[in-house]
């Protein structure tokens, strides 16, 4: 059974319809690309998936259960607990330290202090990161401080990880060398992880690829497979 499904999701804004009978499956443990022009609905979709927005009509599951039915403070808590992201800037606090920041979200979840900052050390060695715990943030590189945004992202253990344009600021080797790294920690994990991008060589670090056009998802034509 699939861990997280989109069927038959539509959403506009105003008069502007983003998604448009959009229907998806992704398996647990699946690493997920999804792909597509600019404009046509993929991350209206990611934050759909995600519980970020509801649908206008049509349903997401997770885990077998409608969340677009939930009520606004369980999907959040879903959110908090199950779910974890990544985007392409801005989630990690620049005036605090790498550790710091990778602890954030498991003090805020009630793990003590010292447990908190052990889990996040573990992770830096994991993400190429050694030495860096002390450094603040607003500090790094683009390609550090993203893979900061993954720890950050995956020291909950969240069951999926979603990720938008999570290499949409970093030159191409950068980005390439992040999305590995995503892709072998979160496997390791057992994560299942949707990362939208606009790079193919990002997407091809995943299992599979998806299209996203005019609001509608569809596999990859043998043309697109072929780049
Ligand atoms: P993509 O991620 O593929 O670039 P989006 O999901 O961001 O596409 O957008 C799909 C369409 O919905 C676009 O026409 C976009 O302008 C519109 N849209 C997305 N989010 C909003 C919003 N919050 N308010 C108004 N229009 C939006
Ligand atoms: P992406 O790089 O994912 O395509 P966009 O630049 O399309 O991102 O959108 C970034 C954010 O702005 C998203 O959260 C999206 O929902 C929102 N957004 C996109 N288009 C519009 C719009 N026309 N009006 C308001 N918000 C929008």
């Amino acid at each position: 059974r699939s861990l997280l499904e989109a069927r038959d999701v539509h959403r506009s804004f105003g008069q502007t319809p983003a998604l448009r009978g959009a229907q998806l499956a992704v398996g647990g443990g699946e690493i997920l690309a999804v792909m597509g022009p600019s404009g046509s609905g993929k991350s209206t979709l990611l934050h759909c998936l995600a519980g970020i927005y509801t649908p206008d009509q049509g349903e997401i599951r997770f885990d077998g259960q409608r969340i677009d039915e939930l009520s606004d403070a369980r999907r959040t808590e879903l959110r908090r607990t199950a779910f974890g992201f990544v985007f392409q800037f801005g989630q990690l606090i620049p005036e605090l330290t790498v550790s710091d920041n990778i602890a954030m979200p498991l003090l805020l979840g009630d793990v003590r202090r010292k447990e908190a900052y052990r889990r996040a050390d573990a992770w830096l060695d994991r993400l190429g990161l050694g030495g860096l715990g002390g450094r603040r943030t607003g500090e790094l590189s683009g390609g550090q401080a993203q893979r900061v945004a993954i720890a950050r992202a995956l020291v909950p253990q969240p069951k999926v990880l979603f990720a938008d344009e999570p290499t949409g600021s970093l030159d191409s080797l950068t980005s390439e060398t992040v999305m590995d790294l995503l892709v072998s920690t979160a496997r390791a994990e057992g994560t299942t992880v949707v990362v939208v991008t606009h790079d193919a060589r990002v997407a091809a670090c995943a299992e599979r690829t998806v299209m996203v056009r005019d609001g509608k998802v569809s596999a990859l034509t043998e043309y697109e497979v072929a780049g």
